[in-house]
């Protein structure tokens, strides 16, 4: 739904992304089996949400995830993810060495001059903001950035004997990622401190033994590492409390006259009756009230200005092809269906044998599980229109979620 902001200057440089992966995490979980990247969080791995993450600025034209050797965990999600984006490196004994590897594995790729992002697995919660305000400052001519966080807590320094005293939080900044360098200098600066035999804990610290300065970007404070097994469910509920600022909800509601006729039609399932419905479609009014909801959930009028019944290539159509194309435009604007409950309002035919295949029908034509739609049915006590079996009506209501792509 959202559109991309607009630039002020056209990007003037192509931009890579470096995923460090290829460590086990031992303060996460010392000794497991599973690597700390590789935990699930909110339904995938955690290390996806920092894929999509970078993925989802399409600035990025490369993004390369460093992994151990032999990592047994990898190539399923690779696949999940595979696009001529996503590239594997292999890793080494520190992260410092794999992220040397990474961007050795861009040789000829990427240009001396193209800023190249350096992210961690393990902050799943980066904002496309903070991706967009670094790669800024990279436009504005620094030569590197540093996405970092002001020192607000009083700062102790314990020595050997036991004794503490208070460091001066004054100009203090906790260092997060990603930093972004300009990619010929960042592996010059990378391979003087492995040639040194300087052991590096970020890449602006590889840059600074050059006497290069990155500047600093302040992070989210919502931009967490996740260090401790804990630290996945603060991950969980940042990255839900987003879900939820994203969903959309939406209702319609339908119905259609009883005319001449053998038959009605609910979902896609002709039922046989007594009577048939005045329409100019096939006068489904189980699929005109789930179309209706999903075009009220994306903001995008009703079913009658998609297809209009002054319309002749409307006349007796069937209505999951208009499903499919509301399907389609959903799809469109970014937006996933979680679920759709579905009511028919009918004092005869009986329907509740046709549920499960209208359901499937429904499924079918939104491309979702059978178990996201629910189908149920109610006569109104013999009260109202229905009551009198003058015609029968559908009402659905539908909840929505924008992809999985980040939009804050
Ligand atoms: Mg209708």
């Amino acid at each position: 739904m959202s559109e991309p902001a607009k630039r002020t200057a056209p990007p003037s440089r192509r931009v890579f992304a470096i995923l460090p992966a290829a460590g086990r995490g031992e303060r996460f979980a010392p000794g497991a089996a599973l690597p700390k990247q590789y935990h699930p969080l909110r339904g995938r791995a955690l290390i996806e949400w920092s894929i999509e993450r970078l993925l989802a600025e399409p600035r990025i034209e490369t993004l390369v995830v460093v992994v151990a050797p032999g990592d047994p965990h990898w190539p399923a999600l690779a696949a999940r993810h595979a696009g001529p984006r996503l590239r594997t490196a292999t890793g080494g004994a520190s992260r410092q060495e794999s992220v040397a590897n990474g961007l050795a594995s861009l040789e000829g790729l990427a240009a001396a001059e193209d800023p190249c992002l350096v992210h961690d697995a393990a902050r799943p919660c980066l904002g496309a903001r903070e991706i967009a305000d670094l790669l800024a400052e990279i436009d504005r001519g620094a030569p590197g950035a540093v996405l970092a966080a002001p020192v607000v807590d009083t700062i102790k320094r314990e020595h050997a004997d036991g004794r503490i005293e208070t460091v001066d939080r004054n100009g203090l900044w906790r260092a997060l990622t990603p930093q972004v360098f300009r990619y010929g200098r960042l592996r010059e600066a990378l391979a003087a401190a492995a040639a040194a035999g300087v052991a590096v804990t970020d890449e602006a610290q590889a840059m600074e033994r050059l006497g290069e300065s990155a500047r600093l970007v302040a992070g989210s404070p919502f931009n967490i590492k996740v260090t401790r097994p804990e630290d996945l469910q603060t991950a969980a509920r940042i990255l839900g409390t987003r879900e939820a600022d994203r969903m959309r909800i939406g209702q319609g509601f339908d119905v259609h006259t009883f005319g001449e006729g053998d038959h009605v039609v609910l979902g896609g399932v002709r039922i046989a009756h007594t009577r048939g419905v005045i329409a100019h479609s096939d006068g489904d009014v189980v699929i005109h009230a789930l179309c209706d909801a999903l075009l009220g959930a994306l903001g995008q009028g009703d079913i009658g200005e998609h297809f209009p019944d002054s319309d002749p290539r409307y006349r007796g159509a069937d209505s999951r092809t208009f499903l499919r194309e509301v399907a389609a435009r959903m799809r469109a604007a970014g937006y996933a269906l979680i679920n759709a409950d579905v009511t028919v309002l009918a004092e005869a035919p009986r329907i509740a044998r046709h549920r499960g295949t209208m359901a499937e029908h429904l499924a079918a034509d939104l491309g979702v599980p059978r178990s996201a739609i629910n189908v149920k049915a109610t006569t109104t006590e013999r009260l109202g229109f229905v009551g009198r079996g003058e015609g029968l009506a559908a009402s659905a209501t539908v909840l929505l979620s924008a992809g999985s792509g980040p939009r804050d």
